[in-house]
């Protein structure tokens, strides 16, 4: 059993309740390790370290390039544990090791985070503006917020958590970091290998623990200038709100119900296969999930029948066993959740295809593929995010029609378009409402490329040059070049 502390200032710290709670590893469900449970006293330290670090620290007065240097260091630490850090997530919550490990190791993405937004530490340039005051500069800065807090979940702790901290120290902001408590150990082990990139204390900070005790204390605190929030869209109203109350600036990645439009001249292979990818191999529980498949009404029945053999035959199993295809649903309350999602819409008279509950165990939370067919819009189930391996399939006949279907959702996060016609696929993306529309594939992402939802889906960006800027703050600088008396109060 691993008991681990958290971490502010450089090193670690006993809750001040005294108080632990346990994780478990989802595959057997039993528990591995202890994690503290901590409050506001210790979000207090936390911030206190992470306030001296930039305000006191060397790292405020850190020229970009240096920053841009220890950044670097930060990437290659990360891919020279990256086995022993995507083993800690798997033994926490489930996700297999080759959805992790290859994605810290150099030259992937998680790790080109750092090496991507190194290069961007000198590169954010100023600006003159051409006012029309005569004798003046007018010149225009970036700077960072001073002190942000990065609210993580659970579903994908290290890729959420480096697509904010990157941008974050890229800016030169100091960070304190709360993960969920379903997921906080690869949080914690990253804080211990990253001492080896021998950043200057109170740079790094993670405070762990619950929502209500440790998440709001954070997001409220009068020295956290600016908060990135991941989660679901309730957890989100929460934290929008208390950001709103300290009019805090917050950025939002929140939940989806992503659409994924199928055109009766889709390579229906090519379709059936990149919509599996894109919901299955997560168990469902990633954010941009096409969980909710609209097919043209002339090659449903084909479809569903291609799709249901291709996913039956996915192998449900222990995350750590090589031939595993589909692991365990992170955490139990999760798995009675979306047991419940699906009896539910059992109840509701949705007609179920594939039933992955076939897939459970006495120990671990295993649910394989499940797949309703028939479900309308406006259902429960074809609305709500399940966040597990459960998709619907509803037909449709007219292009305007299925275009209002795949909008018509609270959401905008994700959608596919499925089609030979790709100049008709582009004309569609341009109509859907959503943060990112693939078109014959599903998906990709990159450092590059910024990602973010429409809707309740969220506002702000991660990566590329937006993810940088929502971590910065621009400063207008007015200078006389020819100062001279003013009369106050001029006829
Ligand atoms: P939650 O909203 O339940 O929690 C997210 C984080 O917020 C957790 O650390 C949680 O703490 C914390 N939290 C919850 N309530 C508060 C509060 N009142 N004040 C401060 N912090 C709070 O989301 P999940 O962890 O269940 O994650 C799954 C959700 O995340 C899904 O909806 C998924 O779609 C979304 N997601 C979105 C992504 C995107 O990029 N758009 C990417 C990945 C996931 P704790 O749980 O420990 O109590």
């Amino acid at each position: 059993m691993k008991e681990y502390q958290y971490f502010a200032d450089n090193r670690w710290h006993t809750p001040n309740s005294g108080t632990y709670f346990d994780s478990e590893n989802p595959a057997n469900g039993e528990v591995w390790a202890r994690i503290p449970d901590c409050d506001t006293e210790d979000v207090n330290r936390a911030v206190a370290a992470a306030k001296v670090a930039f305000y006191d620290g060397p790292w405020g007065k850190m020229m970009p390039a240096e920053r841009g240097r220890l950044m670097r260091r930060i990437g290659d630490v990360i891919s020279k544990y990256a086995d022993h850090l995507g083993e800690i997530e798997t033994r926490d919550n489930g996700k297999l090791p080759k959805n992790i490990t290859p994605s810290l190791k150099p030259e992937a993405w998680q790790v080109d985070s750092f090496h991507y937004y190194a290069g961007m530490c000198d590169k954010f340039e100023g600006s003159l503006i051409p006012t029309e005051v005569p004798d003046m500069h007018n010149y225009l800065k970036w700077e960072p917020f001073g002190v942000c807090g990065l609210i993580l979940p659970w579903n994908s702790p290290l890729g959420t958590l480096i697509w904010k901290l990157a941008p974050c120290l890229a800016a030169g902001n100091t960070v304190v970091m709360k993960p969920s408590e379903h997921s906080s150990c690869s949080t914690l082990e990253l804080m211990n290998v990253l001492l080896e990139a021998d950043l200057p204390p109170g740079v790094l900070n993670v405070v762990t623990g619950f929502g209500q005790s440790t998440g709001e204390p954070l997001l409220d605190h009068p020295d956290v200038r600016m908060v990135s929030f991941t989660g679901g869209t309730t957890g989100g109203r929460v934290a929008a709100s208390i950001a709103a109350r300290k009019i805090k600036p917050i950025v939002m990645e929140l939940g989806g119900k992503s659409p994924q439009i199928v055109l009766q001249d889709a390579d229906l292979e090519l379709a059936v296969n990149g919509i599996a990818a894109g919901i299955f191999p997560a168990t469902g529980q990633s954010c941009i999930s096409g969980s909710r498949l609209l097919v043209h009404e002339s090659v449903i029945a084909e479809f569903t029948e291609r799709l249901v053999e291709v996913v039956k035959k996915a192998k449900v199993g222990e995350p750590l066993d090589p031939s595993t295809q589909i692991g365990p649903i992170a955490n139990q309350p999760h798995y009675e959740n979306v047991l419940n999602r699906i009896a539910t819409a059992e109840e509701e008279g949705h007609n179920i295809l594939l039933d992955g509950r076939s897939a459970c165990r006495d120990k671990g939370y295993y649910i394989g593929p499940t797949i309703f067919s028939n479900v309308p819009n406006d259902s429960v189930l074809a609305q709500e995010e399940v966040f597990g391996p459960v998709v619907s399939t509803e037909n449709w006949e007219d292009e305007k029609e299925v275009i209002r279907t795949a909008n018509n959702t609270i959401y905008g996060l994700a959608a596919g378009i499925w089609s030979r016609d790709v100049g008709r696929a582009m004309r569609m993306a341009d109509q859907i409402e959503a943060g990112t529309v693939y078109i014959n594939n599903y998906f990709n992402a990159s450092t590059q490329s910024p990602v973010g939802g429409f809707k309740q889906s969220g506002y702000g960006r991660e990566n590329g040059f937006e993810g940088m800027r929502c971590f910065m703050q621009t400063k207008s600088v007015w200078l006389s070049t020819d100062p001279k008396q003013t009369d106050p109060f001029p006829a």
